[in-house]
């Protein structure tokens, strides 16, 4: 027997139930494991208040975020997949599947498209939904980033694609893969009618995506931090038998080496979209109103590191560079973006 033991009756009652916190109250931060309110981490845009680790952003919050207000009209939002090989995945029937996720997640598929204006310049915007079914993309995906492409191209106006997702959606098999021909097809039209496409990379931008539209932007912006890459890490050290370097397909990671060409804190997202667009677009003769506060990330001394948007977007040769790019990364905004 112990030498010690308790007396019953002392200490917590297991008749009564325990505390918890309501779900959906607190959160914990991935990165600094700081306790954060749900409410303040939704009025900070999701980043963490003390170590500025970007939680993932809802689709909806995404487009309010971005959009101007009451300019967001919805496109295809009706489009469904017709599934006409009658796929089942794990012993579920795909269009159950389907049908179980939007009744979760709400209509749209894995991707929302619609007409917008950002600062007061219309633009085609979509939006990788990474809560549909991990944003895969699927046939449904592809032809809605391709009518966005298609109305972009009518209108003449920037198209503007911000990408979260998993890859190729497998449930579809080859469709699926199909889709990254059809949506680079569409994009490669927009390149020979020089209309600009600016590509936003999020956490995660992997697979078939990261592979098709994701890396053809002629402006490729990533929030810190986002996972890149094509295939993962962990296959990536099998296959070659060596060991990744520190930070390896992060946004910062693939800003050195040229993959990317800003990387931007959520806050200035917007300000930063603006300006890239102001520059493409005549609008940017002027430099807008003082909110276009520059990112503070880009690699320091040599703006987007050499690379500009690509040459073929007619244009004087100024670089985009962020204004500060001599600065530290850890400076604020330089005050000369006035
Ligand atoms: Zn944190």
């Amino acid at each position: 027997m112990a030498w010690w033991s308790r007396t019953p009756g002392v200490g917590a009652d297991p008749q009564e139930p325990k505390k918890s916190v309501p779900k959906g109250v607190w959160n914990k931060c991935e990165r600094c494991a700081a306790t954060l309110y749900e409410v303040d981490l939704d009025a900070n845009l999701r980043v963490c208040a003390s170590c500025n680790h970007h939680f993932r952003m809802g689709t909806q919050q995404r487009i309010d975020l971005i959009c101007d207000d009451g300019s967001w009209q919805e496109h295809d939002l009706g489009l469904e997949s017709a599934d006409p090989l009658g796929f089942r995945v794990d012993g579920r029937k795909y269009a159950d599947q389907l049908k179980a996720q939007a009744r979760k997640v709400g209509p749209g598929d894995a991707y929302r498209a619609g007409s917008a204006t950002v600062g007061g310049i219309a633009v085609e915007a979509g939006f990788f939904a990474f809560e549909f079914m991990g944003g895969s993309m699927g046939s449904v995906v592809g032809e809605k980033i391709t009518r966005q492409f298609e109305r972009a191209l009518a209108a003449r106006v920037p198209a503007i694609v911000f990408c979260a997702s998993g890859g190729a959606r497998m449930q579809e098999g080859v469709l699926s893969l199909m889709q990254m021909a059809k949506t680079s097809a569409a994009r490669s039209r927009l390149r020979e009618a020089r209309v600009p496409y600016v590509s936003v990379l999020l956490h995660p931008t992997t697979g078939g995506v990261a592979a098709s539209i994701a890396m053809l932007g002629d402006v490729i912006m990533a929030e810190p931090e986002a996972l890149i890459g094509f295939a993962g890490p962990r296959v990536i050290e099998q296959t070659i038998r060596q060991q990744l370097p520190p930070g390896f397909q992060r946004s910062e990671f693939l800003l050195e080496h040229g993959m990317v060409d800003l990387v931007t804190a959520r806050a200035q997202l917007k300000p930063q979209l603006i300006r890239v667009l102001r520059w493409f677009t005549d609008a940017g003769a002027a430099p807008g109103p003082g909110a276009i506060e520059v990112e503070d990330r880009t690699v320091p001394g040599n703006g987007a590191n050499g690379h500009g948007p690509h040459d073929d977007v007619d244009g004087e040769p100024e670089s985009i560079d962020s204004g500060d790019s001599g600065d530290s990364p850890d400076s604020p905004d330089s005050p000369d973006d006035e």
